[in-house]
């Protein structure tokens, strides 16, 4: 089953702006898929609306394979990655892991090994008692990395996640999303403004046009990118 059906949704926020008519686009679990196109085009607006975090306008979006809340969003499936790492400064970084877990109840006990996992798979395990001042551009957005996977989501979003960071801490968190797509079952979709990040990233691109923002183009990149 599918992760994602979008069937021509619209997005028109209130202010006027359609953001999106007619988008369409199913996302398969195991896929990574870039999201490319210029800017406001719509990127952002889909991914919020495949995460469940804005109501559409039109058209349909299901989510087959995640448990629904009565608002009729999935539950729990879901890890966004924003372009800023939206840190608690206050807390540490076992701490802002923590996060999404104490929203669902879960003690720092029960929470403990979950957190020291997603600091591994992102290698800050030993960083846990540090706070994101202490820490560089590329390691914050590490943390939020981890914060987005402590939940063990099925489908990881992330919004042209590593755009302000300099080209060389770039390329090894884009390598690091690649390792983590390569050897857990996680399902991607990524924003990114590149063709050479898309190119090097996925295994399919989905190309989105302004005006009105929907899916212009869709290929797929069926031996570029393998599991192992
Ligand atoms: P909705 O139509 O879904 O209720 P709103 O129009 O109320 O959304 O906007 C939600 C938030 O986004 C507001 O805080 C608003 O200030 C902000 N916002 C408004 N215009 C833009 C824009 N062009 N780009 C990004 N954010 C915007
Ligand atoms: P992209 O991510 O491709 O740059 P966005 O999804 O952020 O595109 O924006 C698509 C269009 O919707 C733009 O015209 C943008 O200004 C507008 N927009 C985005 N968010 C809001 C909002 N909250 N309120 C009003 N307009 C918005």
């Amino acid at each position: 089953r599918p992760l994602v059906v979008m069937q021509s949704v619209s997005k028109v926020f209130s202010s006027g702006t359609t953001a999106l008519s007619g988008m369409s686009l199913t996302v398969e679990s195991g896929e990574f898929i870039s999201l490319l196109g210029p800017s406001g085009c719509g990127k952002s607006t889909a991914l919020r609306i495949i995460a469940g975090l804005g109501d559409i306008t039109a058209g349909k979006i299901d989510w087959p394979s995640s448990r629904i809340n009565s608002k009729g969003l999935p539950e729990g499936d879901i890890g966004f990655v924003f372009q800023e790492p939206t840190l608690m400064p206050w807390k540490t970084v076992f701490g802002n892991v923590y996060l999404p877990l104490k929203l669902r109840g879960i003690s720092k006990a029960e929470a403990r090994d979950r957190i020291t996992e997603a600091l591994a798979t992102v290698n800050l395990q030993d960083f846990a008692d540090a706070y994101p001042r202490e820490l560089s551009g590329g390691m914050k957005m590490r943390v939020s990395i981890a914060r987005a996977l402590v939940t063990k989501p099925k489908l990881l979003l992330m919004d042209e996640p590593f755009a302000a960071l300099d080209e060389i801490t770039r390329q090894k968190l884009n390598d690091d999303v690649l390792r983590l797509w390569k050897t857990t079952g996680i399902t991607v979709i990524f924003v990114t403004h590149s063709v050479f990040e898309s190119a090097y990233l996925s295994n399919r691109i989905v190309v989105m046009k302004a005006r009105p923002g929907r899916v212009h183009a869709d290929f797929p990149l069926t031996t570029s990118l393998e599991r192992d």
